[in-house]
């Protein structure tokens, strides 16, 4: 620092300033990290997926920025054949917050532009509506004038004439109005059957997982209440298949967040492809984990379809960025008991899950039921 004067009284100040020098990377870190959580926590749902996504999301990138991800499995050398050093996946932040924020910003845009068209439709209408009785009322009042003019002159002939025209104005007025009512009801139940269809779609959008299209966990939480609550009425007691892939952290750690998602999105595709029939409940109940509801199943059949699963992604062969991804998953199976609750049938579920994992992974456990 040339330009500072060296003095006994700022010598402590400049220390002070050099130590601050030597924080500001560590503290920019700490800074981003906490504006990360910061962008995730003010999420909200737009067309591309939920808040709390979101919110999972932004929490797992100020994470991975902060303790940085070791190099992946392919990349663990470099060309003189030294270890190449953990490294922070800057590109994948950039792209991850660049493709939120261009979705929120499609989504208030096209939110706001439906919601003006909408008002201004309705100020259109009324104030055409307003003019025109304003136009007809002044007519008829006009009309109204001569024909009490043509009263005090007490010529009946005038009279009649008059009277017969304020009729005619006022019939046509009446049937002008009706024609307009009739106009603007059929207006207004297209709006709102357009309306009730945008909500349909949103709805139906807010029942799945951006990621691998599946339902989401509220659906299948409202799904699961409903067939326990049905249960006795089903003839075969459901069947609940929780699916949990098996060491998923080292598929994000070896082939980056984008490979991760792309086996979430395969393994999806293979539990659709496992389970066909249309009233197969299939959905993403957290992060790499999967839930299916089967109804007319009986236990036995369960089993059969948990190793035809477990045999099913074992096949797979994940192909991104170069690499091949391999991996298992493990089953907890549990069949609905009578008068049980959702939160046991689900714990059960979930009990037997544990079992497999404890017991090896990549295999099913069955769950006794319940007492
Ligand atoms: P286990 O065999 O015991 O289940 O181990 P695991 O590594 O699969 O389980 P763990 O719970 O330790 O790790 C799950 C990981 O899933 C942690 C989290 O970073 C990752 N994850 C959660 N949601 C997503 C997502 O949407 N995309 C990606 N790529 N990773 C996700
Ligand atoms: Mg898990
Ligand atoms: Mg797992």
């Amino acid at each position: 620092m040339l330009w500072k004067k060296k003095s006994k009284g700022n010598e402590a100040a400049e220390l002070h300033s050099d130590e601050r020098e030597l924080e500001a990377p560590d503290r920019a870190l700490d800074v981003l990290t906490a504006l990360i959580k910061l962008y995730g926590k003010y999420a909200f749902d737009t067309d591309q997926g939920e808040a709390a996504d979101t919110e999972a999301q932004c929490n797992e990138w100020a994470t991975r920025i902060a303790l940085v991800t070791p190099p992946a499995a392919g990349e663990a050398r470099n060309d003189s054949g030294t270890r190449s050093p953990a490294r922070r996946d800057w590109p994948g932040l950039l792209s991850f917050m660049q493709e939120r924020r261009r979705s929120e910003s499609d989504y208030v845009v096209r939110s706001m532009s439906d919601f003006r068209a909408a008002i201004s439709c309705f100020a259109e209408c009324l104030s055409r509506t307003l003019g025109e009785e304003q136009k007809s009322d002044q007519a008829i009042g006009k009309q109204l004038d001569t024909l009490s003019r043509a009263l005090e002159s007490r010529d009946t002939t005038r009279i009649c004439v008059e009277a017969q025209q304020v009729v005619q104005s006022v019939r046509h007025s009446i049937g002008v109005r009706r024609a307009r009512e009739v106009e603007q009801a059929q207006m207004l139940g297209e709006r709102l059957r357009a309306l009730r269809e945008e909500l349909a779609e949103v709805r139906k959008k807010a029942e799945l997982d951006a990621l691998t299209q599946l339902s989401n966990r509220a659906a299948f939480d409202e799904h699961l209440r409903h067939l326990a609550s049905l249960g006795a009425l089903l003839g075969e007691p459901p069947c609940l298949m929780l699916a949990d892939l098996d060491h998923f952290k080292s598929i994000n750690d070896n082939y980056g967040h984008p490979g991760g998602d792309e086996v979430l999105r395969q393994v999806s595709q293979c539990l659709s492809r496992t389970f066909l029939r249309k009233h197969d409940f299939i959905s993403r109940y957290g992060g790499e984990e999967f839930a299916v509801l089967l109804i007319d199943t009986t236990l036995a059949q369960a089993e059969m379809l948990s190793r035809r699963l477990l045999d099913n992604v074992r096949g797979l062969t994940i192909c991104h960025g170069g690499h091949e991804i391999r991996l298992t998953l493990s089953l907890g199976v549990a069949a609905l008991s009578p008068g049980e609750s959702s939160a046991s049938w689900l714990a059960r579920a979930d009990a037997a899950l544990y079992k497999a994992k404890r017991t090896g992974r990549d295999r099913h456990e069955l769950a006794e039921p319940a007492r």
